[in-house]
């Protein structure tokens, strides 16, 4: 297959699978320059199922560094007006979100991290309408990732950069089932057995998860009424899409008082482009008390004591250890496909689909269920071979739902 076939397949699967575009909607593709051909394909894609009309928004890593590196902490502080109107007023007018996620991990590595604190915190704040839309899955969107020049080399130092960006291409084809015959047809395979996964946990009411594997004893509490989720979804107007592509993993809503013990990370972590590796957070009655790393300690620090929703966790993500994404064996240093390499947490704010009536649920009634609230939402990666996740139920029966990194139920 050529490499132009794969990427139709790729951009028609986003389009018809990701965001499942309806007629007449409005989509907005967020893209780096690098990723203007690609988003080109999908821009095809979506007149040709009917869309009303297609924004496209280029992001400049290089622009970006230089605003990084001659704009004032106060001026990050302060998100442009205009720029979150346009995403609020989207999100309203029920327009899809595709954003291809694809950049430089180390582009902000000699940024001080108080200017990416200060920036993360004043887009959350200003986003806040757009974010809550799209968590409660008011709108359809979709995160899909492609290679840049600066990412291949990342992943495969040893290369050409011609070479670095053809294989990361042929990993993703890989993670995201183009390489199959007919990718939606498999992808609808796949969501179906992650939805099977899904009404079994949902079926059982779990109490609590205890993780065990090396550098790992660490017991999760699950808010009551919680939902895991997983593949696509339902929006509230009733549109299937999937948001993330590749997407393995099945995930609820952590009762934010709930966790204790200590947890390991089993991959590198990238916090606004900075990389945190090997490290341990201990919990206490859900709080992160303590914390190591033996690189980036001062980035994971930070990231914690960015809210006070961030010394907590707001995801809780099972991946089985034979995942595509995994079978490629590529550490690609993008939380989309790392994360679905492995069982991850998330640092920072819940998912309100993950509750029964979460989404109409104010933030106080949130709150009051358990629920983590932050500016800051990330994954990190705690799944191996070695990890094992058994349950306990409302009911008090226990079963193993992960033994040595894969499904122990059928
Ligand atoms: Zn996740
Ligand atoms: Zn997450």
């Amino acid at each position: 297959m050529s490499f132009e076939a794969n990427l139709k397949k790729y951009a028609k699967l986003v389009v018809e699978v990701g965001v499942n575009i309806q007629k007449d909607q409005l989509l907005l593709i967020r893209t780096p320059l690098e990723g203007a051909f690609f988003a080109r394909e999908m821009v095809k894609c979506a007149y040709e199922r009917g869309a009303k009309r297609v924004f496209v928004e280029y992001s400049d890593e290089e622009v970006t560094k230089l605003l990084y590196t001659h704009a004032t902490e106060e001026t990050l502080a302060d998100y442009p007006e205009w720029m979150a109107a346009k995403m609020n007023t989207l999100a309203e007018q029920n327009a899809a979100f595709i954003s291809i996620s694809a950049g430089n991990p180390d582009l902000l590595k000699d940024i001080p991290t108080s200017k990416i604190s200060a920036m993360q915190k004043s887009t959350g704040v200003a986003l806040a309408p757009f974010r809550r839309l799209t968590s409660n899955s008011d709108v359809c969107w979709c995160i899909v990732s492609m290679p840049t020049p600066a990412w291949s080399q990342k992943v495969f130092p040893g290369k050409s950069p011609e070479e670095a960006e053809s294989l990361l291409w042929d990993r993703i084809f890989e993670a995201t089932r183009i390489t199959e015959a007919d990718p939606v047809a498999a992808w609808n395979a796949h969501t179906d057995l992650l939805a099977h996964k899904c009404a079994y946990l949902n079926d059982k009411k779990i109490k609590t998860l205890h993780y065990t594997a090396p550098g790992t004893d660490l017991t999760v509490e699950l808010v009551k009424n919680h939902i895991w989720q997983g593949g696509g979804e339902d929006s509230t107007k009733g549109t299937y899409f999937v948001a993330n592509m590749p997407t393995e993993e099945v995930f609820t809503m952590p009762y934010k008082y709930g966790v204790n013990g200590t947890v390991s990370s089993t991959k590198p972590f990238v916090v606004s482009g900075n990389l945190v590796d090997k490290f341990t957070l201990t919990f206490k009655d859900g709080k992160i008390v303590g914390c190591t790393a033996e690189q980036g300690e001062d980035v994971l620090k930070e990231l914690i004591a960015r809210d006070e929703g961030s010394h907590y966790l707001g995801e809780v993500a099972i991946v089985p250890h034979s995942s595509p994404v995994s079978r490629t064996n590529t550490i690609f240093f993008n939380t989309l496909f790392d994360e679905n390499a492995s069982c991850h947490f998330a640092i920072g704010s819940a998912y309100t689909t993950n509750i029964v009536g979460g989404g109409d649920m104010s933030q106080e009634e949130l709150e009051k269920a358990g629920a983590n609230t932050s500016s800051t939402h990330n994954d990190f990666m705690v799944g191996s071979d070695k990890l094992t996740i058994e349950a306990t139920t409302e009911s008090g029966e226990r079963f193993t739902v992960l033994k040595d990194g894969e499904w122990a139920f059928e």
